[in-house]
């Protein structure tokens, strides 16, 4: 019969692959706590409306990317291609937002339906970090200084350049979406086509463009940053010099527009030559007209999400990542009904009073097949349970990565005591 094979871009992450993103996740946890973030979990599906009202309808990703589908009741439900819309829904709905200041995060599979490549899938990973109810520079700081951190404690911040924009107030924008109007308005036929199609709906986006000939368009085309009102320029100086204080430099990117029609002010990307044309490893920005549109009062909001299997790919790239821990520390080995019970026992008894893996030999097999399975798991010590020795309470201690430790055979009942003594002492 055939295989059935996985979906199209959604990939499994294998074993020999989870310690990496562990690693990754692990070094988060602890750096969000450390600047206050608690952890939220919404569903992974949603009404379609959300993203269509949140991200907007001319974007990629409610235009081409999103997995839209009906349910058994005929309601058309979205899977999340991002989790800023969600994060709000769940705030707004649970009361998280009602005169009170939120620094949230959360984590999990987004899903887009793109041409799958290196460093993009169908169904990727994000860590993401929303702020809610604060509307100064100071956190738009806080944000970007801690993912900087977050970069040195992986090892990384070296190959990646923090770009920043501020896209202004509304007003701003309102502005400067006049100029730019009038201008690409005389190239409109030269145009590629989704960008003549934003012209009339969502100008600013064909900034964002990937199209060579339309960015050449762009070349002399008026630049947002002559277009901010005194409120944008004092908010995004701002964040400049909290970022010199607090010695994270950066890019000025008066392109950088960010895919998604939510925000304004603050916009930020970091990216990386590492990785080739996926180099967007972390992206955020301020929206504070979001919660507002989706139903809630005005609320100053400001956050980003990074992609976890572009992370783990820059730090494979550069070699970054920890050595995978050896599967066990001690392995169990036994022959024969009554050794099988007794090194089970042992075992249990061995991670009640040690903070050590221990991998029991399941299965059976002669002496020499465990051993082999013992020495492949990577412990560094043996404990082998053989019929004869054990009618005298004895067990043999074999170490397995020191050649210079002889084999002894001690009581049952010493052997925690011997491994915590002359293997597990640090
Ligand atoms: P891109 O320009 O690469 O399409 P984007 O602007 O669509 O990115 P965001 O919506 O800002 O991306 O998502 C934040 C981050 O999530 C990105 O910077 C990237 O690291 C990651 N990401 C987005 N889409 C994908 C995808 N299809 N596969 C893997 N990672 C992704
Ligand atoms: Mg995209």
């Amino acid at each position: 019969m055939a295989r059935i094979q996985s979906i199209r871009g959604m990939n499994d992450i294998l074993p020999d692959e989870t310690p990496r993103w562990q690693y990754l996740e692990e070094k988060v946890r602890v750096l969000l706590a450390r600047y206050g973030y608690r952890e939220i979990r919404f569903p992974i599906v949603e009404q379609t409306e959300l993203f269509k009202r949140s991200i907007g309808e001319v974007t990629d990703i409610v235009e081409k990317e999103m997995y839209t589908f009906e349910d058994r009741n005929g309601d058309s439900l979205a899977l999340r291609p991002e989790g800023t819309a969600c994060c709000v829904r769940a705030c707004e709905q649970n009361g998280l937002l009602h005169n009170q200041q939120q620094r949230l995060w959360y984590q999990g599979p987004m899903f887009r339906h793109e041409r799958p490549q290196k460093g993009r899938q169908r169904q990727f990973h994000q860590i993401g970090v929303e702020t809610f109810g604060m509307n100064g520079p100071d956190i738009d700081a806080e944000l970007i200084i801690m993912t900087a951190r977050l970069w040195r404690e992986l090892g990384i911040l070296d190959s990646l350049t923090l770009e920043l924009n501020s896209i202004g107030t509304s007003e701003s924008r309102q502005a400067y979406r006049q100029a730019l109007l009038g201008y690409l308005s005389q190239f409109e036929s030269q145009l590629d086509e989704d960008s003549r199609r934003r012209l009339g709906s969502n100008p600013l986006r064909i900034l964002d463009s990937k199209v060579p000939e339309t960015q050449a368009l762009l070349k002399d085309a008026p630049v947002l940053s002559d277009y901010l009102d005194e409120t944008s320029k004092q908010h995004f100086d701002g964040l400049c010099a909290r970022l010199e204080a607090a010695g994270v430099s950066y890019r000025l990117n008066t392109k950088l527009v960010r895919g998604l029609d939510y925000y304004g002010l603050t916009v930020f990307e970091w990216t990386t030559d590492a990785l080739g044309a996926q180099g967007t490893v972390c992206a955020g920005g301020r929206y504070d007209g979001l919660v507002e549109q989706l139903g809630g009062k005005p609320t100053p909001a400001v956050g980003f999400a990074m992609g976890v299997e572009r992370l783990c790919l820059l730090m494979e790239a550069l070699s970054v990542a920890p050595e995978t821990p050896a599967l066990a520390d001690v392995y169990m080995v036994a022959i024969g009904d009554a050794a099988e019970l007794a090194a089970l026992t042992l075992a249990e008894k061995l991670r009640d009073q040690l903070s050590v893996n221990v991998l029991l030999n399941c299965g059976g097999g002669s002496f020499k097949s465990q051993f082999k399975k013992a020495d492949k798991s990577g412990a560094a010590v043996a404990l082998v349970l053989a019929e004869d020795e054990l009618a005298s309470g004895k067990v043999a201690v074999k170490a397995l990565r020191d050649a210079d430790k002889a084999q002894q055979t001690i009581m049952l009942d010493e052997v925690a005591d011997m491994l915590r003594q002359q293997y597990f002492s640090n």
